[in-house]
């Protein structure tokens, strides 16, 4: 966990008491934009401008970074070429002296995780229902009509015949009701 606190410290140039924040230690996987660890580089961690004067005031203590690789002390007040080398031995700094950041190591572990949910625990959801298309409204009623058509054409048959042979022929049946 990256552990934070405020230290009151005196301006060296004023006098008066200022409030800064420390950062006693930094877990890689947690600095997600790598900003922490470029502040721990370029010196302006644990720093702060005096609230008074303006003067940079700067924390010398030294800041537990916690990787993947393993734990290591490192002071922003460090030689920047051992900072350097240092992040490089944990690899948290790449050979080409980028931040391997947190977001990145994150972004991995969570598709790893969605490739294993998907996986093995395939969705118990019920297939979509079938959506009732323009297309599918149209052949409705298309055959509806059609149908419709059948049913008349029939009847109209029954009594052409009902005229041919009147005593034969028992009553048309109703029409069935329209289909809604
Ligand atoms: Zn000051």
């Amino acid at each position: 966990m990256t552990q934070l606190s405020l230290k009151i410290i005196r301006c060296p140039n004023c006098g008066i008491e200022n409030r800064i924040v420390y950062y006693a230690s930094i877990n890689t996987l947690m600095d997600l934009d790598g900003s922490q660890t470029a502040k721990l580089l370029n010196g302006t961690l644990n720093t702060s401008k005096c609230e008074n004067c303006g003067v940079r005031i700067r924390l010398s203590l030294d800041v537990l970074i916690n990787c993947p690789k393993g734990m290591f002390y490192l002071n922003p007040t460090d030689d920047l070429e051992y900072k350097k080398e240092q992040l490089k031995t944990y690899g948290v700094l790449s050979e080409e002296e980028k931040i391997v950041s947190g977001q990145v190591s994150l972004f991995l572990k969570a598709k790893d995780k969605l490739y294993l949910k998907k996986q093995y625990q395939p969705s118990s959801l019920p297939p979509p229902a079938p959506k009732i298309t323009p297309h599918t409204k149209i052949y409705n009623e298309i055959s509806e009509e059609v149908s419709k058509k059948l049913i008349k054409n029939k009847k109209s048959e029954r009594d052409k015949k009902s005229k041919i042979a009147p005593k034969k022929v028992k009553p048309p049946l109703p029409p069935p009701p329209p289909k809604s």
